[in-house]
């Protein structure tokens, strides 16, 4: 934790230099003293130490300077430090001045110049406010802080990247700290560009990209080598095993993940159906785990960065990252498992980040303290964000179209739902619109069998409708089935008994596609039974093919 300051203003350099000599003798050891010769430059100096969340302890302002008094410039630092004791160093004249600043400015004191000796007529007075500041002051998170709005999509993202990257933050909501949003009023881009990181060393980054952060709080997102004998994209519980399991036979294996280790099982609270955890375990956790497990083994995990698209060069299989660069590897893996089904309806899209979210949106939870939240949803996911909400929030409601949560939920988690209090299920209905002004305030729900209308309160919802297939890169070189699933081994299609493109002497072997070499494993592949122990199951077992196919290049 960086001291706190005491930052002593004065136009006159010589005063200021004395002053400063004074307080350093006393202070030095507990407090940094700063020294701004003017008004302007404290003011500056102030919002730096604001922006890096630097406390500063106590001011003490020269009351006659040319651009500004000295009680002007304390209410003007009351707003950017409004927990700092402020005392005006006066002429005898300006003691009247003085006393009204005392209940204007809410001054804490006036110091007559000049102050000799400083053992009785200024440590004697600033010993006092000080300690009183220290009883008084919760001193800041040392770390990084984002600066957000609580309605606002991206301060949503970048919290939720960081959070599932394991990067510890502090989150400060600027509609609740108005001092904070005038900081952040000023940065380039202003309120339009939110959120704003803050960096303890003084640097910000405003609205960033997940690239952008990951490079700044040292993520790793630019592989180490061009070449690899597997490239993995994805690094959900398939993408993870996949890379633990070539890591460990001797293989240089990447794992390239578009925004952080988990996927899926990420966003779960707690999965109870995993083999060997008999309490559960949250995806976070299982993602940490096996993301420790596959670096022990050497392998290079990537995160924030997007594989946009596949190409064939034989013997090589090249990724395309969004960032322009390349990555080439004998075999490729996708395990790029599915994304959130998007639900049409009146008024979602504006207030998407507004109260409205794709998923159980874990990171909101506290955000949502003591209100009203909707679930849409009856699957598992939309289960284990019920029960997550439930602790948070004051009432969970679940919305679904069918007549009961049995048989789409599984039967444990519909046992816990029935037996919390503040969980509620509403069934046979549809979601026909939201309404809300700036962020969500009403569901418009209809019934079924009737189409009659309603609304419910709500100041948030959760959308988890089921997913659809991240299969975007295969487009136009792989076989997928009617939804996008991509085809693997046997339940390829076939023309004249042969899979598209095929020219090898061998059928395609478990797990790979119609093209040599790229395999395809977990929620994203055909035919996958869609769980987190399949998932791993299956990138586990696509290393015994893919060991056979490297023993062919
Ligand atoms: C909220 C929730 C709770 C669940 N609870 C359970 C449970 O309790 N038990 C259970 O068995 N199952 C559960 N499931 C299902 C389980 O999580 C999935 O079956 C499993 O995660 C699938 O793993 P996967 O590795 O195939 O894909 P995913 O988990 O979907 O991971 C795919 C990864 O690929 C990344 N990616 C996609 N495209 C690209 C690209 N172009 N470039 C780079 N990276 C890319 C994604 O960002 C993602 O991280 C749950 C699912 C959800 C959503």
């Amino acid at each position: 934790m960086a001291k706190p300051v005491i930052m002593s203003v004065d136009d006159d350099p010589q005063v200021l230099t004395a002053i400063e000599r004074d307080l350093r003798q006393h202070y030095k050891n507990d407090y940094r003293v700063l020294k701004a010769g003017s008004a302007q430059e404290a003011l500056d100096a102030a919002r730096q130490l604001k922006q890096r969340g630097t406390p500063v302890a106590l001011f003490l302002v020269d009351q006659r300077m040319p651009e500004m008094t000295g009680t002007k410039l304390l209410a003007e630092m009351r707003e950017l430090h409004p927990d700092s004791r402020k005392v005006l160093l006066t002429a005898y004249a300006d003691s009247e001045v003085a006393i009204e600043g005392i209940n204007e400015i809410g001054l804490d004191h006036y110091l007559m110049k000049p102050w000799d000796p400083p053992d009785q007529k200024l440590y004697p007075v600033l010993d006092d406010l000080l300690s009183e500041w220290k009883n008084r002051v919760h001193l800041p998170y040392d770390g990084i802080r984002i600066a957000g709005a609580r309605f606002s999509p991206q301060s949503h993202a970048v919290r939720e990247f960081l959070s599932r990257n394991l990067v510890p933050y502090q989150w400060i909501d600027i509609d609740e700290d108005p001092s904070m949003r005038e900081l952040v009023a000023a940065f380039p881009g202003g309120l339009a560009r939110l959120p704003v990181v803050l960096f303890p060393d003084g640097s910000y980054l405003s609205a960033p990209s997940n690239l952008t952060l990951a490079e700044k709080v040292g993520l790793h997102t630019r592989p180490k080598s061009p070449f690899y004998d597997v490239a993995v994209i994805g690094a959900g519980p398939a993408g993870l095993a996949n890379t633990v399991y070539a890591a460990t036979e001797g293989m240089r294996v990447v794992l390239i993940e578009q925004n952080a280790p988990g996927g899926q099982a990420g966003s779960s609270s707690r999965i109870e159906n995993y083999l060997g955890f008999p309490n559960g375990i949250s995806g976070a956790d299982l993602a940490q785990r096996a993301s420790a497990q596959a670096r022990r083994f050497g392998a290079e995990l990537l995160t924030a960065q997007e594989v946009v698209g596949i190409r064939r060069e034989d013997p090589y299989r090249i990724l395309q990252l969004a960032d322009g660069s390349e990555i080439s590897a004998y075999a490729v893996v996708i395990t790029t498992g599915m994304a959130v089904r998007r639900l049409e309806r009146p008024g979602i899209e504006p207030l998407m980040g507004y109260g409205v979210y794709y998923g159980p949106a874990l990171s909101e939870a506290v955000t949502y303290r003591g209100q009203d939240v909707c679930i849409v949803g009856g699957a598992n996911s939309a289960g284990q964000g019920a029960l997550f909400f439930s602790r948070y929030a004051r009432r969970v409601t679940i919305i679904i179209r069918a007549p009961a949560l049995s048989p789409s939920m599984s039967h444990y988690l519909v046992e816990r739902i029935n037996a919390t209090e503040n969980i509620h299920v509403v069934s046979r209905v549809d979601v026909a619109a939201v309404r809300g002004n700036g962020h969500l305030e009403q569901i418009v729900l209809r019934e079924l069998e009737t189409a009659q209308e309603r609304t419910v309160d709500a100041a948030a919802m959760f959308i988890c409708i089921g997913t659809a297939p991240h299969s975007g890169i295969a487009t136009g070189l792989l076989d997928c089935d009617e939804k996008g699933f991509i085809c693997t081994g046997p339940d390829l299609p076939r023309i004249n008994g042969r899979p598209r493109g095929w020219t090898l002497e061998r059928d395609p072997l478990l797990f790979e596609t119609n093209v040599p070499g790229i395999f395809a494993a977990g929620d994203v592949r055909s035919g996958a039974n869609r769980r987190v122990a399949s998932a791993v199951g299956e990138g586990s077992a696509a290393i015994y093919s893919i060991h056979r196919y490297l023993a062919t290049v």
